[in-house]
């Protein structure tokens, strides 16, 4: 029998009277206990005073570098929670979605906030707006981490990527975590948190657990706290309605159950790929984790034509699913999580069956397993209801295990009707090769899903399935789905943060967001900056090039040179007709050459390369006649290797007439020593 302990401000607690039970899947056995009463204020405290004032005193690059090193120390330890995984009723390949793909996860939010977020505290959200005439009054939208405490609240069926897909974005955005998993497989997600604990690597504080129950936890938080909850969506109603949450706008994030659906396109025929690609990732999203995910396909649309064809070969295809004891090598579906657990489901499917008939109930599966009754082993079951658009319970009920309803549709639009009737949903799939029929299903069902999965021939090699959220990519959805979104990368750490419009002078805002913007002071090199090593280069400098003139000997050299002989620079008068020129001008290329031209500094130095130019503007024609010169700015800088760092330059095309002609930002990486 394992003893769970709590971690609570800086202790470890061992289970008290309190302690609830957990049981094995497999062979119902009580395997582990934990819970214990909680000084929930004293967490709060020990988060907020040690672990926020830790996390926040470091860069969001060195955020990003703690991550990457917890999933590389957790990468070393999974054998250890893979050999937990079976307990649970979950399969060496479902395990890896908990655990690989938990591990997975951190791994991307820690390589999002290294290329996505800056080298210091604040997160700039979008451009500098100009909201003056002479731009002495500018405004910035930025993003700072919370100064409370994020509580997670977990859902029993993924223990450690619940956790792990919670705690990235939080940790990169600042903000201390109390992770509460769910109780039924808690020691799975204790074993994970002690490994991240015996890391070393986050400052105390920036994680606690709560094995068991959460006590008066959501009665103490405020409007600087965070719950996010996954879970079903009745839990999450009854603690969103906490009136200290609503009084205080205490942020309350929703991942809820929902009714996913997946259409079969009207272009589809049973001798195409999409047709044969359909039923298996219907098997599939039925049978992975024995149905226990909340991306898991409960309803199978297809048009009225194919109906038998489908639940024919979806039944074949479901009864050859090998069920039994998820430790053996042969299995693909193990157990349910408990036996209350698979009572509900079969409550659910009696809902069910008032208005869908079971075309398939698993009669004369074996299940492998030394003992299986003494398993919470469920076969998978297929019901068929004919009348969707009246029907209300398969549009409503979900029985969270291996099952799922078909029902036809008339025409594309239907589809989309049907769908949508689950009142919102974490995911609908669509299985078509027209792109006319996924278009207007974006259309038609885009605001009822979070997300919207297209796969046919084409992707079907590559395309990760229908039920597999992805760190980059939102995973969260409307209405019955809970409302919330988690992940889809930088978005995910933004609940973590307080968006703040920041107003001011150029100046101001350049010291805040270490961002040279025109307008704030110019500082003088000593030496051309190219010359400069990363850390030598200050944001601010300058240098203002000499000036060249521009002849139609160049723009004709430049036309033959490059083959680029478009009218505007080599006919005088087809160019004046033309509403945004005077006559011939210089090509915009031309002009960014001689802007290298005049800026550079040609010896070797710690300027690697050029890795690119972002936002290019031409603003005003340049004629022959016309003379050019350049300020090239360091704008900001941001570390990437261990050698080098990215410099980006504001680079600014001035004419004869000071006037402004072109605008850029050039990016280049620069050796941190020569
Ligand atoms: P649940 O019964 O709603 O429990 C979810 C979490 O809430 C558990 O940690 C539970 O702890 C906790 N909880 C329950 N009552 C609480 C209270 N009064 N105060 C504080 N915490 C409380 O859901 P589940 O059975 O674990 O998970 C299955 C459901 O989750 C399904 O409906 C599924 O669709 C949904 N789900 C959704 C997503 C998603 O991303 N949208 C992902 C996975 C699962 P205890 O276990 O200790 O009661």
């Amino acid at each position: 029998m394992l003893e769970l302990q709590s971690y609570a401000a800086g202790q470890w607690i061992a289970p008290d009277n309190s302690a609830r039970l957990m049981y094995s899947a497999v062979t119902g056995l009580p395997i582990a206990r934990g819970g214990a009463d909680l000084d929930t204020a004293a967490m709060i405290t020990h988060a907020v005073q040690n672990g926020g004032a830790a996390l926040r005193a470091l860069t969001f690059h060195d955020r990003a570098g703690l991550l990457k090193s917890l999933a590389q120390y957790l990468d070393g330890r999974k054998e250890e929670l893979y050999a937990l995984n079976p307990l649970t009723g979950a399969t060496r390949a479902d395990g890896r979605i908990d655990i690989d793909g938990g591990i997975g996860t951190l791994f991307v939010f820690a390589s999002k906030g290294r290329r996505d977020m800056p080298e210091g505290q604040i997160y700039l959200d979008g451009e500098v707006e100009r909201l003056s005439r002479r731009g002495t009054f500018l405004g910035q939208h930025v993003a700072v981490p919370l100064h409370g405490v994020a509580v997670h609240i977990n859902a029993y069926n993924f223990p450690v990527w619940g956790m792990l897909e919670k705690l990235g974005p939080a940790i990169l955005a600042g903000m201390p975590c109390i992770v509460k998993p769910a109780t039924a497989t808690a020691y799975l997600a204790e074993s994970a948190f002690r490994m991240i604990m015996d890391s070393g690597l986050l400052p105390e504080g920036a994680v606690q657990l709560i094995v068991g129950g959460t006590g008066d936890l959501l009665d103490r938080l405020g409007p600087q706290d965070v719950v996010s909850f996954t879970g079903s969506a009745a839990t999450a109603f009854a603690l969103r309605s906490n009136p200290r949450l609503i009084r205080q706008s205490t942020r309350f994030i929703a991942e809820q159950d929902s009714l996913n659906a997946t259409v079969l396109g009207p272009d589809v025929t049973p001798d195409t790929p999409e047709f044969d690609l359909f039923i298996k990732e219907a098997a599939q999203e039925m049978t992975t984790k024995a149905g226990q995910k909340c991306t898991a396909i409960r309803r199978i649309i297809v048009p009225m034509a194919l109906l038998e064809a489908v639940s024919d070969a979806l039944v074949a295809r479901l009864a050859r699913t090998r069920i039994g004891d998820p430790a053996l090598e042969t299995t693909r579906m193990g157990a349910l999580v408990g036996f209350d657990h698979r009572a509900d489901v079969q409550a659910r499917m009696a809902e069910l069956a008032s208005e869908a008939t079971c075309i398939f109930d698993g009669r004369g599966m074996a299940i492998e397993a030394e003992t299986p009754d003494h398993g919470a082993f469920q076969k998978p079951a297929l019901y068929r209801c004919l009348d969707p658009v009246l029907a209300q319970n398969i549009h409503m009920v979900e029985a969270f295990g291996p099952v799922a309803t078909i029902m036809p549709y008339s025409d594309i639009k239907q589809a989309a009707e049907i769908a949508n009737r689950g009142g919102g949903s974490l995911v609908a799939s669509v299985i078509t090769h027209d792109p006319a029929v996924a278009r207007s299903m974006v259309q038609a069902s885009g605001p009822w899903h979070g997300r919207i999965y297209i796969n046919d021939r084409d992707s079907m090699g590559e395309a990760t399935g229908h039920g597999s959220p992805l760190p980059h990519m939102i995973h969260g959805g409307p209405g019955r789905a809970g409302g919330g979104e988690e992940m889809g990368g930088i978005r995910g750490v933004m609940h973590y943060m307080q968006r703040v419009a920041v107003q001011g002078s150029p100046r101001m805002l350049a010291a805040i967001t270490d961002q040279w913007l025109p307008g704030a002071p110019e500082i003088t090199a000593p030496v051309h900056p190219f010359q400069l090593v990363f850390d030598d280069i200050r944001i601010g400098q300058t240098i203002k090039t000499a000036t060249r003139r521009i002849s139609v000997e160049d723009i004709e050299h430049f036309a033959r040179f490059t083959g680029d002989t478009f009218y505007a620079h080599m006919d005088d008068v087809a160019a004046k007709a033309n509403p945004f020129f005077p006559g011939r001008v210089a090509h915009g290329y031309l002009l960014l050459s001689f802007a290298a031209g005049l800026f550079v500094q040609p010896d070797p130095g710690p300027v690697l390369a050029n890795t690119g130019l972002n936002g290019l503007r031409f603003h005003k024609p340049v004629c022959p006649g016309d003379s050019l010169w350049v300020r090239l700015t360091a704008k900001r800088k941001t570390r990437r290797t261990t050698e080098y760092g990215e410099v980006r330059w504001n680079v600014t095309l001035f004419n004869q007439d000071d006037e402004q002609v072109a605008e850029y930002e050039l990016l280049t990486m620069v050796a941190f020593s020569r």
